[in-house]
């Protein structure tokens, strides 16, 4: 394959740029490889930070995605703890920090997504924490432990998963959202109190439509001021969402809005350059619209796709995308993509802890949201990849398969096989 010898750049440590170099080498890539990343660890996986590893049931070194003899025995260099500090593109090179120039025939974005931080007064106190890196989980940890008051900023999926794991290890949480509900970018209304009385029911306090207006403490964090009054704490997390990391982009020139702007190939406009994961927005064939996502899924499919591109034999980016949470014994999952006016369809029974949610807009089925019900999940992902229009009655009468539920364009049902 022609492109076989390019030497490729990779700028990011995480999912995306891990899936991409793996890809790269079982595909028969055979030229040089370079991995910079501004963490000093090799690319490790982020979702049990809030979870598992913030527990302490889950060791460090299980966190890898690869181990280090990996690369080394598949010649990919790694740069730990080292940034890219600009890109040359007109001479295919990319500088460092210290001033080392690398040069490149094809160069990967893959910078992940940056905090969005609280901009409010006492923000920098210590006691403080935000959760993006296994250095941050390693601070939060210390701070965790029975009868500690910790106060969590942000309802989403980080705020809420690092509640369940702080309560489960008898400290005394509490949530601040300040939307009307919590997880309201992907939740319907009626998963989402249901999440609230799951967290309530556990001991943590959850209040919703609440602005924080600053921390106080002396030599720390000790109150968070809320409009409610102050509420004591010993420890704060901050889980408000996160913002492409798209700054080297837009400094070389690169389109960018919200997420650097790719083709389905994760291609930029200049064609040596890719995009891939958090950081991108890029074209979803199976959604027929661009996207930019934050999930494991998506870095992973986003790093074989541009792998691809680069091994000369491209496939586009076409999955429905999904996402999942665990949450006390919960699992949540979710497939497609709905918006808050999206209708809402519930199967099964919300009291049995089992059930779920289905989205449609103009009829025809946008997401799923399952709670500890895998089937409804799975099957709900082939609806949707389907373009699936489901009668909502039936959609929500457990005695009717969701299998029978997959009709063409016309109404009538899919056929899988010959008449018996
Ligand atoms: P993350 O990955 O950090 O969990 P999400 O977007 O899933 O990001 O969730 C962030 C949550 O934080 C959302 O529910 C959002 O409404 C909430 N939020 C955003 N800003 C504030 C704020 N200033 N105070 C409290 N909650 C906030």
């Amino acid at each position: 394959m022609a492109a076989s010898g390019d030497s490729v750049l990779v700028v990011g440590g995480g999912q995306a740029a891990a899936q991409l170099v793996v890809s790269l080498r079982l595909g028969g890539h055979e030229g040089r490889i370079t991995l910079v990343g501004d963490e000093d660890e090799p690319p490790y996986q982020r979702p049990p930070l809030s979870k598992q590893y913030l527990a302490g049931e889950l060791g460090r070194e299980r966190l890898l995605l690869r181990k280090a003899a990996y690369y080394e025995s598949r010649d990919v260099e790694l740069r730990l703890g080292r940034r890219v500090l600009s890109i040359d593109r007109a001479g295919h090179c990319a500088v460092l920090d210290g001033g080392e120039q690398l040069g490149y025939d094809r160069l990967v974005l893959a910078t992940g997504s940056i905090l969005r931080r609280l901009d409010v007064p006492g923000a920098d106190l210590p006691g403080i924490h935000y959760l993006r890196s296994l250095a941050d989980a390693d601070r939060l940890q210390e701070e965790l432990g029975a009868g500690r008051r910790v106060v969590v900023v942000g309802g989403g999926y980080i705020g809420l998963e690092v509640a369940a794991t702080a309560a489960k290890a008898g400290a005394d949480v509490a949530v601040l959202e300040a939307e009307e509900r919590v997880m309201s970018r992907v939740l319907s209304a009626p998963l989402a109190e249901w999440l609230t009385d799951l967290h309530r029911q556990s001991g943590v306090h959850v209040r919703v439509g609440e602005q924080v207006r600053g921390f106080t403490g002396q030599e720390r964090v000790e109150a968070v001021e809320t409009g409610n009054g102050p509420l004591p704490a010993d420890a704060v997390l901050v889980g408000i969402g996160v913002l492409p990391a798209a700054d080297l982009a837009r400094e070389c020139g690169l389109g960018e809005n919200d997420g650097i702007l790719t083709d389905e190939y994760c291609r930029t406009e200049d064609e040596s350059v890719l995009a891939a994961g958090d950081c991108a927005r890029t074209i979803n064939t199976a959604l027929g619209a661009a996207v930019r996502l934050e999930s494991v899924q998506n870095a992973v499919d986003h790093g074989q796709v541009a792998a691809s591109v680069i091994l000369g034999d491209p496939r586009p980016y076409s999955s429905i995308p999904w996402f999942w949470s665990d949450q006390f014994h919960v699992k949540l999952q979710i497939a497609g993509l709905a918006r808050p006016e999206d209708e809402t369809v519930l199967r099964g029974d919300p009291s049995a802890g089992a059930f779920a949610a289905f989205r449609l807009r103009e009829g025809r089925l946008t997401a799923v949201e399952a709670v500890s019900s895998p089937r409804d999940f799975m099957m709900g992902k082939k609806l949707i990849a389907a373009r699936a229009a489901p009668d909502p009655a039936r959609l929500m009468d457990e005695s009717v398969a969701l299998t029978d539920l997959i009709q063409s364009r016309h109404g009538i049902p899919t056929l899988h096989g010959p008449d018996p």
